[in-house]
């Protein structure tokens, strides 16, 4: 069992889950990141994090996204990925079909963060 990366990650990538790995098993690709389902430890630390709620325990995972447990994992068989050997990681094929996502921006921790930073500032500096 591991922690997967599922759709809602996909051209949104903002590496926050990167930063809380204890074991640095999330691997950047061009439109997505990945855990490495051997290297995961399921500590639950990257879940938390993610501002489009695109991580979750295998066994979690809605089942339109039911998929992103091979995705993940294939992604780490180097014929699954475009390009050829040792180029640049891409992505999963199924992530490269996919048409160019958007996310509510209410849902991305950044705008939330800058809104409350700026509401804070109002306080200190009213005039
Ligand atoms: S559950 Fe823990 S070990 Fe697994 S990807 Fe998330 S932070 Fe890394
Ligand atoms: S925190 Fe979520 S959206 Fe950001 S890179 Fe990780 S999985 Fe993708």
């Amino acid at each position: 069992m591991a922690y997967v990366i599922a759709e809602p990650c996909v051209d949104v990538k903002d590496r926050a889950c990167v930063a809380e790995c204890p074991v640095d098993c999330i691997y950047e690709g061009k439109r997505t990141l990945y855990i490495n389902p051997s290297e995961c430890v399921d500590c639950h630390a990257c879940e938390p994090v993610c501002p489009v709620e695109a991580i979750f325990f295998e066994e979690d995972l809605p089942q339109p996204w039911a998929h992103y447990v091979s995705v993940n994992a294939e992604y780490f068989e180097p014929s699954s990925q475009e390009g050829p050997a040792g180029a640049p990681r891409g992505d999963h094929p199924l992530v490269v079909a996919l048409p160019p996502q958007s996310h509510p921006k209410k849902r991305i921790s950044v705008f939330t963060a800058r809104k409350e930073e700026a509401a804070d500032a109002d306080l200190w500096f009213p005039f």
